[in-house]
């Protein structure tokens, strides 16, 4: 399993406090579902069980709305003060995470 770093800040954003959150969000995101791979060989959604699912990078546009790719979920949402930890943190499928409306 290749073990990828964070990713730089990317240079063709505009660096805001806003982005940079975003950015970090992100890569906390990648670092979950790295370490969950790891884990378990291979990523599942939470809700409906679809598989392998693959950890996009940031810039591919082929990921951008793909049905395996990986992300993320917060059980508790950050916009209700659920925390950024993996004990509230779940793997989804890109559409499960769409149907939620929150990430
Ligand atoms: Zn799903």
């Amino acid at each position: 399993m290749q073990q990828m770093q964070d990713e730089p800040f990317p240079a063709i954003w505009s660096d805001t406090p806003a982005k940079r959150r975003r950015w970090a969000l992100l890569q906390s995101s990648n670092r979950f579902l790295r370490s969950q791979e790891a884990a378990m060989g291979s990523l599942r959604c939470h809700y409906c069980g679809t598989g392998p699912l693959r950890i996009y990078s940031w810039d591919d546009s082929n990921g951008r709305n793909a049905p395996d790719k990986a992300t993320t979920d917060h059980v508790i949402p950050l916009s209700r003060g659920g925390p950024d930890s993996p004990d509230n943190t779940v793997v989804s499928c890109f559409p499960c995470n769409q149907r939620k409306g929150v990430s």
